[in-house]
């Protein structure tokens, strides 16, 4: 789950991160008041959309007076903004953070995250600060730092301090910057976080270390037990079809392409997605309905694949282990009863109960093709979509 900028830094408040003074605003009106709050010669007017890139996409504005604060959240508020993570779409500014403005000296990069190789948190820092750290990855990997952090000692002061030191942070301030890293790794460890970035981390003229931005991407399996950031959760920045299919608990991921796919297992999902754009077709989502799904809640999926008007064909490629074969197929004309079924329907089916799943497809009056195989129910679906 993410969460807005200016949500990650009250959290950074709560930890002892160094975050400059910023209010949310929902209209010019709130962000005049808050830039008025900050008392601060020069403020920042930054769109809150749930994707970074924001500064190059004319997302953050600086302004010197209240005339200019109100000039750029009218500018701001309601237009769509397309940065190199919205995708082409773009996504539409319905917040800002109005933020004191700092004076900056140099920019760092920061972050924390679980790196799967080590299977431990790892520190993440440079001095490139303030732009893609992908760029960086591939053109100066050598002036990208990390720290591994044993998960029983934690964070330690010195390791801290050393990658403070490699990153060429002045050394009069290696100490306020270790102390910012260790209230970011209590609030990552604490909250449950899967992501924590700080692009840029600055310091500034005064000699402060500052966050000033701050990403959060938290683990969804932790949620549970984290009530206070469910209720951060915005669904203004989330896919409506991927909304409704996390309340019937489905792993569904919606993408651009025109062929809906209802599939058991992430693997064989991955595969069936390969095999479509392997025949030039293009998927219109990720669905893995799991293993114990019940027929209700495969119509529910079915539903939700059906509701996609880019839909042209969908391909159900189903091998019955736990799932049975029987449940997709009641499912399946469960949904095409309620909603109408006005695309072609190729279905593959194999395993526990295949020969009862057949004869309620075959007897349910739906127009479907029959598949024998993965690749077969993949290029039968790409032939029909066209
Ligand atoms: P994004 O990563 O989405 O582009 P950032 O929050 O990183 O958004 O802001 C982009 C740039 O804007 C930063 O790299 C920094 O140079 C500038 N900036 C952001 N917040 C402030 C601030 N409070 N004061 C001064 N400059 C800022
Ligand atoms: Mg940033």
């Amino acid at each position: 789950m993410n969460i807005h900028e200016y949500q990650g830094k009250e959290i950074l408040r709560q930890y002892g991160v160094a975050v400059p003074k910023g209010h949310v605003a929902f209209s010019p009106e709130e962000a005049v008041n808050a830039a008025k709050n900050l008392n601060s010669d020069v403020v920042v007017v930054k769109a809150q959309i749930h994707a970074g890139g924001r500064g190059k996409a004319g997302g953050v504005k600086i302004a010197r007076n209240l005339e200019e604060v109100r000039a750029y959240a009218k500018e701001l508020l309601g237009k769509i903004l397309v940065t190199h993570q919205t995708g082409p779409e773009g996504k539409e500014i319905k917040r800002l953070y109005i933020e004191q403005g700092s004076n900056i000296k140099k920019e760092y990069y920061l972050s924390l995250l679980v790196d799967r190789q080590t299977s431990r948190v790892t520190l993440m820092g440079s001095e490139e600060g303030g732009m893609n750290i992908e760029e960086v990855a591939a053109e100066t990997p050598e002036k990208i730092f990390t720290e591994v952090i044993d998960p029983v000692v934690g964070l330690t002061g010195f390791q801290a301090r050393r990658l403070a030191f490699n990153i060429n942070i002045p050394a009069k301030l290696i100490n306020k910057a270790a102390k910012l890293m260790l209230g970011l790794y209590d609030a990552f460890i604490e909250k449950d976080a899967s992501i924590v970035e700080i692009n840029p981390l600055a310091i500034t003229a005064e000699d402060e270390v500052l966050a000033l931005d701050a990403k959060f991407n938290f683990d969804g399996n932790a949620l549970y037990r984290h009530r206070d950031i469910v209720e951060l959760r915005d669904f203004n920045e989330e896919d409506p079809k991927e909304i409704e299919a996390s309340k019937y608990d489905l792993s569904y991921i919606a993408l651009d392409g025109s062929i809906g796919c209802m599939v058991n297992g992430a693997g064989l999902a991955m595969a069936t997605m390969d095999t479509i754009s392997y025949y030039g077709g293009s998927p219109a989502n990720f669905l893995d309905v799991g293993g114990g799904a019940s027929a209700e809640k495969v119509k529910e999926a079915f539903k939700i694949i059906l509701s996609d008007k880019q839909v042209k064909g969908i391909f159900v490629n189903i091998f019955g282990g736990i799932m049975k074969c029987d449940i997709i197929a009641e499912g399946v004309v469960k949904a095409a009863s309620e909603l109408g079924l006005q695309v072609p329907l190729v279905v593959r089916l194999e395993g526990t109960n295949v020969l009862e799943g057949r004869k309620i497809l075959n007897e349910s009056g739906l127009n479907i093709v029959a598949a024998t195989s993965l690749a077969d129910g993949a290029e039968k679906i790409v032939k029909l979509v066209g």
